[in-house]
């Protein structure tokens, strides 16, 4: 007979590991599918791609995002936590127990629970430097690499809410803003547009597009390029940072029809729960969050998952 797991969890982030460690140990001998490269990322998350790390409890003396990741994988598998490197393929949850094919595995893997821990991922310009100068510059989260640019100018680009918070966020640490939006109204929130309008640190530049980033010859960020889009001028400003906040795209696409999602993409959870739509099927970090996105707070929604899990797992008697 083919076994059934207790727990499959799909995603190797703060969430997806700190549901593993709980997970390993309430006893119940989770499967981690930690992922490969789906959707350009690597296991262990967004975090892999930035630099130190500074405010994630614990670490006073800051750490980088690959040793902590390490650190939570580590503590997973020492736990009792299976991993397997490879991407999930296709998951059907319409009834338990839920099926998950992982890798080039012909026949899917059975669950009587799943978490979901994959994660999110953040939209980039595309210009031809962006990505020779990611951490080196180039970001997009104030809150993770702000400081690294104390007293400073940088830029950030976008017109919506993380735009206006990570404008207003490095305001308070850097020199000078300039704030590039490519039309000539935000689409934040009026309060949060407030704020940046009536902080004196924060330039708004409408109507601009980013056009590139330099240098990749001093392996550092030190300009952009903007074109005004009402005349066509371009004209490049000195700063030291670019601060990209123009959203970001949630790993949902493989559970598209098998648990609801938002109209925005990211996985409908019970409020102050990680349940889904489906009985079983559990959702916790970035995937289902938009607002907080942090490595604590992922990880906090990881360890809500695990416990939901065994919970459920105890309703349906003997695992
Ligand atoms: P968003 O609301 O989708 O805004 C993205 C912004 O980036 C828009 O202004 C958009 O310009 C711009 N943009 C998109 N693609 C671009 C491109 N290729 N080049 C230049 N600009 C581009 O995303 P978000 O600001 O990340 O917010 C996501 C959600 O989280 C929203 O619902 C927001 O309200 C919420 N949020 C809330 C808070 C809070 O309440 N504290 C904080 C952060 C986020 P256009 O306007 O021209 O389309």
């Amino acid at each position: 007979m083919t076994s059934v797991r207790n727990v499959i969890i799909i995603g190797s982030g703060p969430a997806g590991l700190t549901a593993c460690i709980y997970a390993a140990r309430a006893n119940l001998k989770p499967l981690c599918i930690e992922g490969f490269n789906a959707g350009g990322l690597i296991p262990g998350g967004q975090l892999m791609f930035t630099t130190e790390v500074e405010n994630y409890p614990g670490f006073p003396h800051k750490v980088t995002g690959h040793e902590l990741m390490q650190r939570f994988r580590d503590q997973a598998e020492h736990q009792g936590t299976e991993i397997i490197t490879a991407d999930v393929t296709k998951v059907d949850l319409s009834a338990p127990p839920f099926k998950v094919w992982v890798g080039d595995a012909a026949e899917p893997t059975l669950s009587k629970t799943v978490i979901i821990a994959t994660g999110a991922r953040a939209n980039y310009l595309g210009l031809p430097n962006e990505d020779k100068l990611k951490n080196k510059g180039v970001s997009a989260c104030a809150v993770c690499d702000g400081a690294l640019f104390r007293g400073e100018r940088v830029a950030v680009v976008g017109g919506g809410d993380t735009a206006m918070e990570e404008a207003s966020y490095l305001a308070g640490l850097t020199s000078h803003v300039t704030l590039i939006h490519r039309r000539d109204q935000f689409r934040a929130s009026k309060t949060m547009q407030d704020r940046v309008l009536s902080n004196p640190k924060i330039e708004v530049l409408y109507s601009h597009e980013v056009r590139d980033v330099s240098d990749v010859a001093m392996d550092r960020v030190t300009s952009v390029e903007v074109e005004d889009q009402k005349n066509q001028v371009r004209r490049s400003i000195p700063i030291s940072a670019m601060f990209v906040a123009i959203g970001h795209t949630p790993m949902s696409e493989l559970f598209v029809g098998q648990v609801a999602l938002h109209p925005n993409g990211y996985i409908k959870t019970v409020p102050g729960k990680t349940e889904t739509s489906v009985p079983g099927v559990f959702a916790c970090g970035d995937v289902q969050d938009w607002v907080f996105r942090q490595a604590v707070t992922a990880a906090g929604t990881g360890c809500m998952a695990a416990l939901e899990a065994e919970r459920y797992l105890g309703t349906l008697g003997g695992h």
